[in-house]
């Protein structure tokens, strides 16, 4: 139920026991809606700001055996059978309106489902807060994610300052491509920012995710400043023939060895997941070539960041 005067959130996903967005045992919390339409983006589900209908055409046991999704539910009759085929539904994303007022709590196997929750500050900490106990062995905490975050950031600022209050750790993962009314929101209420830095080049990032990157630079520098006792981890996911190149490395490390705050800088091999995912919200996943870093590629690279960070001999993970 939803019936306090917290702000409320679009969650995704609630995940536990995570290891690898901040310290300790996590539970990272994924909003929905991002700014950034990136190639490559393994989450296509996050992208829309608002609650978005699935179907897994694999789980649906038919229109004789079931139909109910053909019947009464859907006012824009979006789902059909082909003649001569199995009975199993189609949808005609067309007309779906993502509306999941009934169609998907009718669908008795699971094969109709929504991507997006409504939930109130205090319902996601209940589930936060059931891996304290985590936390507290591990230096563990909530890390927010997305899509974008800082999208909804009356609902990230109460979420975090509320999970401060109660003693708990606090990250998020962002790109900050956000204006800056927002970051002034989230980051008084953040231990550590994980932020993607995905390119410098300002008309490859247009290319490459749909904007240019001056609202980010700008964010970046403004933010480094402005909350000096955060602290934050630059991260680049690397995609071969995008950024897996050493200018790119070096101009992130040029701007973030500026600031001591900023304490590490991370690269992040891109991995092919998340394409069935486009096929079950009805989105073509237009970019099948790329592939994932080779182990010498990315050991190339972090040994510039090591060097920079006055470290050595640390392999890259592949
Ligand atoms: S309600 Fe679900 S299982 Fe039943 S026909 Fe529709 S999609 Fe298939
Ligand atoms: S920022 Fe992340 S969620 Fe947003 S489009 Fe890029 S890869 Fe996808």
């Amino acid at each position: 139920m939803t019936t306090s005067k917290q702000p409320t959130g679009l969650i995704l996903n609630i995940q536990h026991f995570c290891t690898h967005d901040g310290p300790g045992i996590r539970t990272t919390v994924f909003l929905k809606g991002c700014s950034l339409r990136c190639k490559w983006c393994s989450n296509p589900e996050s992208i829309s700001l608002k609650p978005e209908l699935a179907y897994k055409r694999s789980q649906c046991i038919g229109a004789k055996a079931c139909g109910l999704c053909l019947k009464e539910p859907c006012v824009e009759r979006a789902f059909y059978v082909v003649e001569g085929e199995d009975d199993r539904v189609h949808v005609n994303w067309d007309l779906a309106t993502d509306c999941g007022k009934e169609c998907a709590d009718v669908c008795p196997t699971g094969a109709l489902y929504m991507f997006g929750q409504e939930m109130t500050v205090d319902e996601v900490l209940a589930e936060v807060e059931q891996d304290s106990a985590f936390y507290r062995e591990s230096g563990g905490g909530i890390t927010l994610s997305g899509g974008e975050c800082q999208l909804q950031a009356d609902f990230c600022g109460a979420l975090l300052a509320e999970a401060h209050r109660r003693g708990i750790h606090t990250a998020i993962e962002t790109a900050f491509n956000v204006p800056w009314a927002n970051v002034e929101k989230v980051l008084p209420h953040v231990d550590l920012v994980l932020h993607d830095h995905k390119l410098t080049d300002s008309d490859w990032h247009k290319k490459w995710t749909g904007v240019d990157n001056r609202q980010i630079m700008a964010n970046f520098k403004r933010a480094y400043e402005t909350f000096p006792n955060t602290q934050f981890i630059a991260r680049t996911p690397i995609i071969p023939g995008v950024n897996d190149y050493e200018a790119h490395i070096r101009s992130t490390l040029a701007l973030i060895r500026q600031y001591p705050n900023v304490i590490d800088y991370e690269l992040l091999p891109y991995h092919r997941y998340g394409e069935s995912k486009y096929e079950f919200l009805g989105k073509v996943y237009e970019l099948k070539d790329f592939t994932s870093p080779t182990a010498e590629s990315l050991q190339r690279l972090q040994a510039i960041i090591d060097e920079a960070f006055g470290r050595s001999g640390q392999p890259a993970e592949g």
